[in-house]
């Protein structure tokens, strides 16, 4: 099948190329956003893919309809840029790939949860400036503190597992237990009170209407005074004004988000010859004890692979039998 693959980066090419060599699909590689002013180049394409934060609302669908162009696949597992309704109305499928690797989004948790503890970010700046204090370094042992899980589904369990093997004590919330977690010892609370039970609080849901600001000015006040607040989720579901006040206040003691409310504005591009206008995000780096990263959890070899493959998989399915495994629709 023909395919215009908008925002496509280096890797993005390397690896759908290196897939495509099972799938033989004619791939067209646009390194920009798939827009208003840019869907003319997807003219003549039956099936264009994007990434997440490339918004496809409802006047860009309808033009891409007019287009007739029929599928649409998301190169992520999440899927709340497109409108579904707006696709269901135009007659779009809309594929996605829903699993590529929670291997990689738990480990990158861990990791901003392992930097911040133990300010490796600030002792690599020290150390390369001579500065061999251990002033404000401290950090605390894993081992045997708690750890709550907002979020228990696939990733949530990869990142339990990972931390039960820390020695931490597990608490989660979760509209549905998951069976594998309770074997872990995992113990499920209400929000709140894992929240105030917590050391480490880390976010492994949807951003879905009911999760939106999941942690907003109401529900850090629950929050252990001091606990680290991990976001690898979606941006959404932390009301980041909060979050500053929860930082100022000392309610949060640390914060590692690899998800921004306004990340589309932002992130994936390099902006470092740039005035950033976002004086929000601007004001959340200036803390010392916020380390952000640019949507980078899913990046590894692994999972990208796994999503050109799953990609490249669904197109296939669709031109084949009109259908796919894969679809998302608005319920
Ligand atoms: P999943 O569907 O397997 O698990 C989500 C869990 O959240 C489920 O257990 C579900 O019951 C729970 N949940 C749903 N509504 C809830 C609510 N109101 N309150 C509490 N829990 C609720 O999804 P997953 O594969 O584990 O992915 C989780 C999230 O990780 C995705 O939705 C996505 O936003 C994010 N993600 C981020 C990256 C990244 O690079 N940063 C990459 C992939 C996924």
């Amino acid at each position: 099948m023909k395919v215009a693959v908008f925002n496509a980066k280096s890797y993005d090419r390397e690896f759908l190329t290196a897939a495509n060599t099972t799938y033989n699909h004619e791939l067209s590689f646009f390194p920009f956003n798939l827009t208003q002013d840019t869907a003319v180049l997807a003219s003549g394409f039956p099936a264009v893919s994007i990434f997440i934060n490339n918004n496809l609302d409802r006047d860009l669908l309808k033009l891409l309809a007019g287009l007739e162009i029929k599928l649409i696949a998301t190169r992520s597992a999440g899927f709340n840029h497109i409108d579904l309704g707006a696709a269901k109305e135009f007659n779009l499928t809309v594929v996605r790939v829903p699993a590529y690797s929670p291997y990689a989004v738990a480990e990158h948790a861990v990791g901003l949860i392992l930097s911040l503890n133990r300010k490796i970010h600030r002792a690599y700046n020290r150390v390369r400036d001579d500065n061999f204090s251990l002033e404000g370094l401290l950090g605390f042992d894993l081992h045997g503190s708690v750890v709550g899980i907002i979020g228990t589904g696939t990733i949530g369990l990869c990142f339990a597992r990972i931390m039960n093997g820390f020695g931490c004590k597990l608490l989660a919330y979760d509209v549905h237990q998951n069976p594998a977690c309770l074997e872990l010892g995992v113990e499920y609370l209400p929000l709140n009170e894992v929240l105030t039970n917590s050391d480490i609080v880390s976010l492994h849901c949807p951003l879905l209407p009911e999760t939106f600001h999941i942690i907003n000015a109401e529900t850090l006040q629950h929050l252990k005074p001091g606990a680290i607040l991990i976001n690898t989720s979606r941006g959404g579901l932390i009301d980041t004004k909060a979050a500053i006040e929860g930082i100022k206040s000392g309610r949060i003691g640390y914060l590692g988000i690899d998800v921004y409310e306004q990340e589309e504005n932002l992130f994936f591009e390099d902006l470092s010859n740039t005035i950033i206008q976002d004086d929000v995000f601007q004001l959340l780096q200036s803390f010392p004890n916020v380390l952000i990263t640019a949507h980078q959890a899913f990046f590894t070899r692994n999972a990208l692979s796994n999503i050109a493959d799953t990609t490249l998989n669904n197109i296939r399915e669709f031109e084949e039998t009109g259908k796919c495994k894969n679809i998302v629709e608005k319920k």
